[in-house]
């Protein structure tokens, strides 16, 4: 490795939306820092949604530092290829320093900052900073249970956010395992083409699309959701760790009910716990997790009921989902070669992956300890996680406040703080 090259005061890892935005509020601040990205800017959206994909979230939702959606549709869901060129429209608004297609595949702490370790195809380097921004994603690692590699080879499986669309799997039936937004899309997409589905249901919840006339994430971000620390959220911690509400915003946008594919032949199964060559066993909690989705379905549909008459609203009737089918028995074996099954797509979701950090700001289970993005490591702090404050958090509608409460505390460190003293390589690590 070479010797340590530069510094700079602030560096943002990673050019997503949230890094980006975090740029933003630097560079408006005059700020001098790096966003290092190991691909290019905003490529997630590009490289790991699907073909079919659409935004589950209203386009309204859709705002970064200084730009908003101002298409024709603020209740509609831009596809995938729109939010590529949206996205693409704000980075011609502003100029971020990028250095691209460069990793950061090492952060340790020195005495006045950190040291990073830069990879790219010229080589390996060091850059010295005071501040650092990591905002990595909140869905870097893909999860495969550890059964996967004892599963047939014949059956060929991939990740959820390596799908793109149903002819790039191979012909037969295809199962689907998991049912949070990906997953349930995508069994979706491969039932409207065509495919024969298998679907292991997990726990979801899920949201009607539409109710009393408006997009439920409509009235949910008027009745305040959105906007509740994720401390005073209800139900607390155990309700952020819960998966994401599943609904679609195909078509102008639909609900998610999984009880009509299986009234239109997609075979549905509950929890996927095990499987060896072709023979996989599910847990008996398809019945179960279906009447809980519908639950908390209807409960959301109870919650706006009374923010209608709280806020004196007109609205037409309300009503509740009524389940269109119920499972006889719980399916709890599937033969995947009887089923002619030559192909599954995990959609069982990421864990986090700060691996590369040496620095004493995570918690058991890898995650970031941090109050709004700011951790109790000096200088260190995060930005785009999921519930980091609200539960707009890790999505557009959130990112921008998110970035600027994270860029103003960096800012105003650097105006309190000395000048870096950087130790030499073999420096104590604090
Ligand atoms: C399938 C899916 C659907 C979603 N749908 C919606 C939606 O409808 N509405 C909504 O508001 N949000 C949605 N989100 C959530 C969120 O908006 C996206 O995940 C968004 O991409 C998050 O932006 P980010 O900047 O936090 O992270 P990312 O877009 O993941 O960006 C992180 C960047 O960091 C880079 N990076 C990672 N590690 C390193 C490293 N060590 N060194 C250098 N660079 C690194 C990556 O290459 C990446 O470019 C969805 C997410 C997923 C996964």
């Amino acid at each position: 490795m070479s010797a340590v090259a530069d510094s700079v005061p602030v560096v943002v890892v990673g050019a997503g939306q949230a890094g980006l935005s975090v740029s933003w509020y630097l560079g408006r601040a005059g700020i001098e820092h790096l966003v290092v990205e190991s691909s290019t800017p905003m490529h997630a959206w590009a490289d790991t949604r699907w073909d079919n994909f659409t935004l589950v979230t209203p386009n309204w939702h859709c705002r970064l530092p200084g730009y908003a959606y101002a298409g024709g549709d603020p209740d509609g869901f831009m596809t995938r290829d729109e939010v590529v060129d949206w996205l693409a429209g704000w980075l011609g608004t502003f100029d971020p320093p990028l250095r691209t297609h460069t990793r950061v595949s090492r952060l340790r702490r020195t005495a006045g900052g950190f040291e990073l370790t830069l990879e790219s195809v010229t080589g390996v380097e060091s850059l010295r900073c005071a501040q650092v921004v990591v905002a990595t994603g909140g869905y870097p690692l893909p999860i495969l249970p550890p059964f996967a590699a004892a599963l047939d080879p014949a059956v060929a499986q991939i990740h959820s956010e390596q799908y793109r669309n149903p002819q790039r799997l191979p012909d037969g039936a295809v199962l689907v395992v998991g049912t949070g937004q990906s997953g349930a899309q995508i069994a979706e997409d491969l039932h409207l083409a065509g495919r024969s589905v298998h679907l292991a249901v997990g726990s979801a919840p899920r949201v009607a699309r539409f109710y009393r006339g408006r997009d439920c994430m409509t009235w949910l971000a008027d009745m305040g959701v959105y906007d509740t620390p994720a401390q005073q959220f209800p139900g607390g911690k155990a309700a952020q760790e819960k998966t994401n509400h599943y609904v679609t915003g195909r078509d102008g946008g639909r609900d998610v009910d999984l009880r009509r594919f299986a009234v239109e032949g997609m075979a549905l199964y509950g929890t996927l716990i095990g499987g060896k060559d072709t023979e996989l066993e599910f847990a008996p909690t398809l019945s179960a997790a279906l009447d809980r989705a519908d639950a908390v379905y209807n409960s959301i549909c109870s919650d706006i009921d009374r923010y209608i008459i709280r806020a004196g609203i007109d609205a037409p009737p309300p009503y509740r989902y009524e389940p269109v089918w119920a499972p006889d028995t719980e399916p709890t074996r599937l033969d995947l070669a009887a089923a002619n099954v030559r192909s599954i797509v995990w959609a069982i979701g990421y864990r986090p992956d700060y691996r590369w950090i040496e620095a004493s700001a995570f918690d058991g289970g890898g995650r970031p300890m941090q109050t709004r993005g700011i951790t109790e490591v000096p200088g260190l702090s995060f930005v785009g996680l999921p519930w980091m404050h609200t539960w707009g958090s890790g999505r557009f509608l959130g990112i921008d406040r998110d970035a600027k409460y994270v860029a103003d505390s960096v800012v105003a460190a650097l105006s309190t703080a000395t000048v870096p003293d950087i130790l030499p390589e073999n420096g104590v690590r604090l």
